[in-house]
């Protein structure tokens, strides 16, 4: 009677082993595609989209630019108001042909890539629209979450065309995350020193905001170079002592302090949008504070 309850036990604490090695085994398989979905929500690869007429019109109706428009930037455009101007720009808008459309998904899966060791960036979705290469002078631009291009694009070197779909995305980020792009601009002691409304000269750009910023508590912005510009082109950065007065001069990167690879810098908007892209793309460095607080800044936000 004893041997046969002692086979019971000792049969039971075997079953029970058994099932206590399957149950661990199951459990690890579980953690491990745990683990596996979180790397893919986290490299999730971004979408891309070719916007419809219909979402164009909604992102145009809903912009800011248009609405802070001023009379130069009319003039410039040569259109007598904002609500006939965006009319002509919403009848600007153009299908990408399919060539064109293989070549962006191309051109962003390249990108996408590079944009990996910073996943906020990479996450953003990928939205493209397409406009008549003579609204805002065929210059790339961005609304919204949607990169705005002419067939000027097109005409670039590949290299080009990287960089400068790399700079719009940089400007759907800075919508996207108004305040860790304040924090780095304030890293860089430039802040808000006004709003745009209150400088009759100067020149709109779809990818700013509202504000005009200070360096040394001189205003810093790009303004039209007199009070009937030929086009957006007409116009030259400026640095002065607020409010408008006389003092302007035209600047140069050495009054602002930044790094000599930035090109554009008529808002700080632009100094982040031409500076990342040389910092992903090409492993730009200079020995400067400021390259210092934006590697410092990249690392956590970007
Ligand atoms: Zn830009």
């Amino acid at each position: 009677m004893y041997i046969i309850l002692s086979l019971f036990i000792l049969l039971l604490a075997l079953l029970i082993t058994i099932w206590l090695i399957i149950k661990q085994k199951k459990s690890t398989v579980k953690t491990t595609i745990k683990s596996i979905e979180s790397e893919q929500k986290i490299l999730q690869k971004p979408s891309i989209e070719f916007i419809s007429k219909e979402y164009f019109e909604y992102i145009v109706d809903n912009a800011q630019y248009f609405n802070r428009m001023n009379q130069l930037d009319l003039i410039a455009r040569d259109i007598s108001n904002i609500n006939s101007y965006k009319k002509l720009y919403k009848d600007g808008y153009k299908d990408f042909t399919d060539v064109e459309k293989d070549l962006l998904i191309s051109l962003t899966n390249t990108l996408n890539e590079s944009l990996k060791q910073t996943p906020k960036l990479y996450s953003i979705p990928w939205k493209f629209a397409k406009i008549d290469f003579n609204l805002e002078k065929g210059f790339p631009h961005t609304h919204s979450d949607t990169i705005v291009l002419s067939n000027n694009f097109f005409a670039l070197e590949e290299k080009s065309m990287i960089e400068t779909l790399l700079h719009e995305k940089i400007h759907v980020y800075q919508r996207l995350y108004p305040l860790q792009t304040y924090n780095l601009i304030s890293s860089w002691n430039i802040s808000v020193i006004d709003r745009i409304e209150n400088y009759k000269q100067a020149r709109n750009n779809p990818d700013i905001n509202n504000f005009i910023y200070a360096y040394k508590d001189k205003a810093f912005l790009q303004i039209y170079n007199s009070d009937h510009p030929k086009d957006i082109s007409d116009s030259t950065v400026v640095y002065y002592n607020p409010p408008d007065n006389n003092e302007k001069h035209a600047i140069t990167k050495h009054d602002l302090n930044i790094p000599e690879v930035v090109t554009q810098f008529e808002h700080p908007y632009e100094i982040m949008a031409t500076l990342i892209p040389k910092i992903i793309l090409y492993n730009y460095q200079e020995p400067s504070n400021f390259m210092n607080s934006t590697m410092e800044w990249i690392k956590t936000n970007l």
